[in-house]
């Protein structure tokens, strides 16, 4: 797995290894965003480098059965402040795992995200729409889905790309300046501050629990799921960022305050997924709720 000490390659980490049939898994991560304290106690091993030194990527595909390619640069203001260092990561560190994936004929599953149906403002977004990026982050996840599912029909690579919508739970750091919206609100709340929310609140997201997301990865690779088209993680809730304060507030049994700032640039108004084709290949997956979920995270948060 690439990434495999950030927020989610650390969640799937657990959620392979407590599956019979996975023996090794071995996280390739540089540690940028991610922490080596997120694989503790999973059995996972890391590997530290990155997806950019060609070697490396080649001693660790070698022997693989499958490959999950989560590691990224992954934020909007990121990419606005450093197009270049995005791409590098997002777009050529894709093609150099591509290729270590092709020599061995390894299994491919890569993380796309909802970013790349930018301005296109048709809701529940299906993967038909066209993609509009509003950022050289949205960009660069086309170009990592672009090259993923180009190699599945050039090289006849088994390659699975999926849209992630707005992904929120355990491992999900808060209090930097790039942070996402739950682990942001939650760790308000729960210092007694209030939420800050860019623009008016009602903009709107379909936030996906991480479990829910590992558990949909973890299947793919165990059953060699491939798609020859881009395939949405998330199922359709579509709540706004003020309703998301109001479900913490129920959470945590206290009220909240918002307050706001100007709207972010590169950021999308409205998401919400169309779970039809996400469905079609994982029949009888189930999300976990939005309250389920936000419980679980408060008690993460209140763990630490
Ligand atoms: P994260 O920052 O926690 O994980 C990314 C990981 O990649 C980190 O551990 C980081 O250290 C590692 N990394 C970065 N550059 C690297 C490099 N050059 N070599 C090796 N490792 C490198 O973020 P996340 O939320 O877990 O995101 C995982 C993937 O999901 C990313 O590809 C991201 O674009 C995508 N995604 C996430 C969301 C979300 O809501 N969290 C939404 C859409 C897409």
């Amino acid at each position: 797995m690439t990434g495999g000490a950030g927020f989610i390659g650390a969640n799937l980490c657990r959620e392979l290894i407590s599956r019979r049939s996975v023996g090794r898994v071995v996280a390739l991560d540089d540690l940028s965003t991610g922490a080596a304290a997120n694989l503790a106690g999973t059995g996972a091993e890391l590997v530290e480098g990155s997806i950019l030194d060609r070697d490396l990527l080649e001693d660790v595909v070698d022997g693989a059965d499958a490959v999950v390619h989560l590691a990224a640069r992954p934020s909007v203001p990121r990419s606005l402040a450093d197009p270049f260092a995005t791409h590098e990561v997002n777009a050529t560190g894709t093609v150099r795992v591509l290729e270590a994936c092709r020599r061995h004929h390894t299994q491919l599953v890569a993380a796309s995200s909802s970013s790349v149906y930018g301005s296109v403002t048709a809701l529940p977004k299906h993967e038909g729409l066209p993609t509009r990026p509003l950022s050289p982050y949205a960009a660069s996840k086309l170009a990592t889905e672009s090259y993923v599912l180009s190699y599945g029909h050039a090289f006849g690579l088994p390659a699975l790309a999926f849209r992630f919508f707005n992904v929120y739970g355990p491992l999900q750091p808060a209090g930097h300046a790039y942070a996402a919206v739950v682990p942001s609100f939650v760790d308000a709340a729960l210092r007694g501050r209030p939420l800050t929310v860019f623009g008016d609140g009602h903009q709107t997201r379909d936030f996906t629990y991480v479990g829910t997301v590992a558990r949909v990865l973890a299947d793919a690779v165990l059953r060699k799921v491939t798609c020859a088209d881009p395939v949405n993680l998330a199922f359709g809730t579509r709540v706004s960022v003020l309703e998301l304060g109001h479900h913490l507030a129920k959470a945590l049994e206290t009220a909240v305050e918002f307050h706001h700032e100007p709207s972010r640039r590169g950021d999308v108004r409205d998401s919400q997924a169309d779970d039809g084709l996400l469905r079609g290949l994982f029949a009888g997956v189930e999300a976990v709720p939005l309250e389920q979920g936000l419980a679980e995270t408060v008690r993460w948060f209140r763990s630490l």
